[in-house]
């Protein structure tokens, strides 16, 4: 059986064929990149004329017919409305012309899921460190829970904002990256973590006031700000008692933050555990593979039933699959 995923949650639309035994086919995706930010609409325009096009060549580099497909499933938040509503819009109506079921993913649990294929993790607690979102998450009770999170933006957007204030092209991140690995002086930068949960705004405004040479601040950011991410994911690995750590999102593609996250797992007698980039970043074989799981426990839902949800929270899903 295949599923065809659909990912459309804030810059990246992607379109992807995974197999049920676990098996990608293929994973294609295009960015929205704007000067200003993400710009929904704009985003939302640019999905929706990349789609078709990824659609089909998706199903061509899988190598199977329209007709083999058996599942689809979307992305169905949270993230960006007028994003999501888009890419649901193709995902739904393919469901419909294919008389196949549908299933609304949760995005972020995606990126558990798709790590938890692709790596040897069985049971982790995730850092999920993306544009718009920065979570550490893991499966307790039936759930899959919120241990900590941004209480304003999400990291990969902090570092972008302070990017373009400093007049790097989108995205910001690996350029930072580069800038930092030339500094080496520890310029003063609030440290924001406030119980299990961490902030960013004022980290970044702080920056940005810095009259220092500019590596030492984008170093002194990221020392700053991974220090806080290692902290509060080593808090939930003792709290939850497991025994592996799992990276998902675009920042972790970071080798500074892998680096500090592999030493305090290490420290812990923990395994540490990462996926290739491309299921690191917004990819729709996580959706796809989230769903094939969904649907095999089963759960479909109806296109009456399927609108985005914006804010829709890890916590609020039932895993049925585990
Ligand atoms: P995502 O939202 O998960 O698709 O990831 C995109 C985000 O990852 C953007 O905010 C990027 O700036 C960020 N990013 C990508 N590569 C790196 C890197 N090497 N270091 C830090 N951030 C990165
Ligand atoms: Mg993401």
């Amino acid at each position: 059986m295949f599923t065809l995923g659909f990912e459309g949650t804030a810059h990246t639309v992607g379109v992807s064929v995974v197999h049920e035994d676990g098996e990608v086919l293929s994973n294609l995706f295009k960015t929205y990149k704007g000067t200003e930010g993400i710009h929904p609409r704009k985003a939302a325009n640019h999905h929706a004329s990349e789609v078709v096009p990824l659609i089909e060549r998706s199903i061509e580099e899988a190598d199977i017919e329209k007709e083999d497909i058996a599942l689809i499933a979307f992305s169905q938040g949270p993230g960006l409305g007028p994003c999501l509503r888009t890419v649901a819009t193709a995902a739904r109506s393919l469901s419909l012309s294919l008389d196949v079921p549908l299933v609304g993913v949760n995005h972020c649990i995606a990126h558990l899921e798709i790590g938890r294929l692709r790596t040897d993790a069985e049971n982790p607690v995730l850092l999920y460190a993306s544009g718009g979102n920065t979570q550490v998450i893991a499966f307790k009770k039936g759930r899959y829970r919120v241990f900590g999170e941004t209480l304003d933006i999400g990291i990969g957007n902090m570092l972008d904002k302070f990017g373009r204030e400093n007049d790097m092209s989108f995205p910001a991140g690996p350029l930072i990256e580069e800038e930092a690995k030339k500094g080496a002086r520890l310029v003063d930068l609030p440290y924001s973590v406030k119980g299990m949960d961490v902030e960013f705004s004022g980290i970044m405004t702080a920056a940005l006031n810095k009259d220092d040479p500019l590596e030492d601040i984008c170093y002194s950011l990221q020392e700053t700000t991974f220090a806080m991410l290692t902290e509060v994911t080593e808090r939930a690995l003792a709290h939850t008692r497991k025994d592996e750590v799992l990276l998902g999102g675009g920042v972790v593609q970071n080798r500074r933050l892998q680096d500090m996250i592999q030493k305090m797992t290490e420290e812990r007698g923990a395994t540490f555990h990462v996926p290739e980039p491309e299921f690191c970043v917004d990819n729709a074989a996580m959706i796809a593979w989230t769903g094939t799981l969904m649907h095999a426990s089963g759960i479909s839902i109806s296109v009456e039933d399927s609108n985005i949800r914006q804010k829709f929270r890890t916590d609020e899903v039932e895993v049925t699959w585990r």
